[in-house]
């Protein structure tokens, strides 16, 4: 039987984030599959130098899984709360849009099932306002202070040089399209990312986002994969410092929803429990833990392939034409790689770190020996 949620009572507020996967470790006392992340397109017009998936990008792209075979993986799902949809840039072509993208997200609203799409909002607005009756989250990816940031970040990969007029008038539609949707009433999310060119402008950037209208500001650090695994990678002590600084500055009324942070309550370190506890008590902030592999399976809509997450090195773990979501997700669970990273601190709302956190930054620990310090609970 599919069950249905209803969104009326679980609007997404800083008090219920349906991606966190503690929220289904608490009610289930265990991990299961609740959100499932859709790749609907490889194609983008931008190349940013930090992308996630940059590896994977294509110029062309061959036909999509029929969307009945998909919505009939997602059916299987008992306990689906969240989809999640991305690319590439989904809306590249307004036919992905209005044929696919559309059809999966009144799929999820019929389900009461929660949805967001990764989208940089740098094409027409028409195609994100096809989307806007039946989409909850808009996220965008915002690490700009200027057109000249946008310039030198968005189009390094692009293999040829992208004139410094045609990158101006991206951002700005970006800008205004942003800001239009977020007038019309869209839940619009933007990410930040702290690395090395961002870590010391995040208050800059964060006034930007929240003169734009964004509902939420998020902010993860960057770690180095695919496009990004060459770029300087920022110690621990500049991911702390460029938090604390960005929290003595924010608008306290927009929620800032934290992510795949490398600070854990069983840190030996007081800066790092230190950090944990402002985090906690500050009004309108949250700490996501990590939903790859804990809650989510990501579902690559051109081979069927299902993956831990949609950029990490760890190979594909089924596929769709064989395996339901729940089968690749059960097997998962009995990984060595998902042992190694399967703890669980009740009293600090922590499930573990990220396998590409510990992979840059805590390859001696073992995680599953550690239990976290009382005095970060509080
Ligand atoms: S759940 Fe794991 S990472 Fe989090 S505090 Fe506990 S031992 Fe540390």
């Amino acid at each position: 039987m599919i069950h249905k949620i209803n969104p009326e009572a679980t609007a997404i507020t800083p008090q219920n984030d349906p991606w966190d996967p503690i929220r289904s470790l608490q009610r289930h006392g265990k991990h299961v599959l609740t959100s499932v992340e859709l790749t609907v397109t490889n194609l983008c017009n931008m190349r940013c130098e930090h992308c996630a998936v940059g590896e994977t990008l294509t110029m062309t792209e061959g036909p999509r899984i029929p969307l009945a075979q998909v919505m009939k993986r997602l059916d299987q799902v008992d306990r689906l709360e969240t989809i999640s949809i991305t690319g590439g840039e989904p809306s590249f072509h307004e036919a992905t849009v209005r044929d696919y993208i559309v059809p999966l997200l009144k799929y999820a609203r019929e389900r009461g099932v929660r949805s967001q799409l990764n989208s940089n909002l740098t094409l027409d607005l028409t195609r994100y306002e096809m989307m806007a009756p039946y989409l909850d989250v808009m996220h965008i990816s915002f690490n700009y202070t200027s057109a000249e940031d946008f310039h030198r970040v968005g189009f390094v990969r692009a293999g040829r040089p992208v004139q410094r007029e045609t990158s101006e008038k991206l951002y700005e539609r970006m800008m205004e399209n942003t800001a239009a949707l977020s007038r019309g009433g869209m839940f619009v999310s933007a990410e930040s990312m702290i690395n090395y060119r961002t870590h010391e402008r995040l208050p800059d950037i964060h006034r930007i986002i929240a003169e734009m209208g964004c509902r939420r500001h998020e902010v993860h650090p960057m770690y180095p994969s695919s496009f990004a695994a060459d770029l300087p990678l920022l110690s621990l002590n500049d991911f702390r410092a460029s938090i604390h600084r960005l929290l003595d500055s924010r608008d306290p009324d927009i929620w800032m929803l934290f992510g795949t942070l490398p600070f854990y309550a069983c840190s030996s370190l007081e800066e790092d429990r230190r950090l944990l506890g402002r985090l906690r008590r500050e009004r309108n902030v949250t700490v996501r833990n990590d939903p790859d592999g804990r809650n989510r399976l990501n579902v690559n809509l051109f081979t069927g392939d299902v993956y831990v997450t949609d950029f990490s090195d760890v190979p594909a773990q089924g596929s769709i034409h064989t395996d339901t979501l729940e089968q690749v997700f059960e097997k998962w669970k009995t990984h060595p790689l998902n042992g190694s990273v399967d703890c669980y601190c009740p009293a600090a709302q922590c499930c573990g770190p990220n396998l590409l956190v510990v992979d840059s930054y805590y390859k001696d620990v073992d995680f599953t020996t550690r239990k976290a310090v009382e005095d970060s609970a509080s």
